[in-house]
């Protein structure tokens, strides 16, 4: 288990003092301008060697994301933009941060905007975070009058600027590029890409798109040494790592634990176990809505990481939300719900998710009710491998996977709940 003292979120619980003193007292804002008068390349190199991968979801090497910023300026500005819509379902890490430990956030787009040459940073947040937008406001306006933002802020020689932007509310708008859009005021629906942000992306400038935790925890990795980061994890998998556990267990949790965890390990020793026991598990949803689920008896011994969740369990970590249903669940029923949640978010751009995820919810609906034909199976695992890969956006993806991932762990509960409902049909008719 991790311990304590290597925690980068002393306050996840807000059991602390999450002002400014509060944050100083344990260890925040120490040394800011140190790190910053290191340079650039110092910085971007660190973070490299840390093995930080994006926890926004995709699990992008952040330094070397970073190192795509230019490093010299052609005249326009360069911007960092956080990425705080945290509107996945399952997933609600970042909203401890921004109302707990809001500093460890405000520090780190000091230097990650440093690092990428951006005077200015946009966090955007999700429009249902209201708390978290008043706590985040306050901690930034604290920042401000301590001289830790602004002018010369922290006294590094670097003048930073950074701006709360409250979003309205719509799943899309966690997509970098439709949220760039919407921080510039138009309607919130995903660029074509290429041109990648690091090209043209705020108003058209070089802009790098990260998530909140990922520029959280940096200011810890640098002053702790990449070393001591790598130290968690499996190779390739650094680090460590908020897991929000929700769902069948005996106490749902957000905590903090190195990367590479069994799943048995987090469950117990932080979730008070499995709801009716280990026997009683259905399946798992390790990395939020997006990624296929896994039968359980599959996850007791799984390592949360990228790699093996993705190479051995044919899921993901995504943004290690990770939904637990017991043997109560109807599971059909439960990727229905899904399938509904992504059919409404779709932003209408593209044929085949605007299409395709009504067409695929509406099969779900049927086959909640074992009102349809086996065929019919076979029909919706091509209509998913139509919309995968087709789309502008990952919306379209994370629409297909919850399904495949039902048919490939659990046809044979579809087609008994066919047999049934068949068979129910025939007594009747006799
Ligand atoms: Fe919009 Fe869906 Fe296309 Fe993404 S995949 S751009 S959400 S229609």
């Amino acid at each position: 288990m991790l311990k304590d003292q290597d925690r980068i979120f002393t306050n996840i619980y807000g059991m602390h003092d999450r002002t400014l003193k509060g944050a100083m007292a344990r260890g925040h804002w120490d040394g800011t301008a140190e790190i910053i008068k290191k340079g650039r390349d110092w910085i971007i190199d660190q973070m490299k060697a840390s093995g930080l991968r994006g926890r926004g979801g995709a699990g992008f090497p952040t330094g070397l994301k970073w190192s795509f910023m230019p490093k010299e300026s052609d005249g326009r500005p360069a911007y960092l933009v956080v990425n705080a819509d945290e509107s996945e379902p399952g997933t609600c890490k970042d909203r401890e941060i921004m109302r707990h430990d809001p500093h460890t956030l405000i520090e780190g787009c000091l230097i990650a905007s440093f690092a990428m040459n951006a005077h200015a940073c946009y966090i955007y947040i999700r429009g249902e975070y209201i708390r978290e937008r008043e706590a985040l406001q306050a901690a930034i306006d604290e920042a401000y009058d301590a001289g830790l933002l602004g002018k010369n802020a922290a006294k590094s020689g670097w003048d930073f600027d950074l701006y709360l932007h409250h979003g309205a509310g719509a799943y899309i708008c966690g997509e970098e590029t439709a949220l760039l859009e919407s921080l510039e005021g138009k309607k919130g629906m995903p660029r074509m890409k290429p041109p990648f942000p690091a090209g043209a992306g705020l108003y058209g400038c070089p802009t790098t798109v990260n998530n909140v935790e990922s520029i959280a925890v940096a200011p810890t990795i640098l002053r702790r040494g990449p070393e001591w980061f790598a130290g968690f994890g499996r190779e390739n998998n650094a680090g460590t790592k908020l897991f929000a556990v929700s769902g069948h267990v005996n106490q749902p949790c957000v905590v903090e634990e190195a990367m590479s965890i069994t799943f048995e390990e987090l469950i117990d020793k932080h979730c008070g176990g499995i709801r009716g026991g280990w026997d009683n598990l259905l399946a798992v949803i390790p990395g939020g809505s997006s990624v296929p689920c896994v039968r359980g008896e599959k996850m007791k011994d799984a390592i949360m990481d990228f790699d093996y969740l993705r190479g051995e369990l044919g899921s993901g970590l995504g943004t290690a939300a990770v939904i637990v249903m017991d043997k109560q669940t109807d599971i059909i029923k439960a990727i229905w719900r899904l399938a509904k949640f992504y059919k409404h978010e779709s932003c209408g751009q593209c044929t085949p998710c605007r299409e395709g995820t009504g067409w695929m919810m509406r099969v779900m609906e049927r086959l909640v009710k074992g009102e349809a034909s086996v065929e019919e199976v076979d029909m919706l695992w091509d209509v998913t491998k139509q919309v995968e890969g087709h789309t502008i956006c990952a919306l379209g993806d994370a629409a297909a996977w919850p399904i495949q991932g039902l048919i490939r762990n659990f046809r044979d509960v579809i087609e008994d709940r066919i047999e049934v409902k068949r068979g129910v049909a025939r007594v009747a008719a006799e």
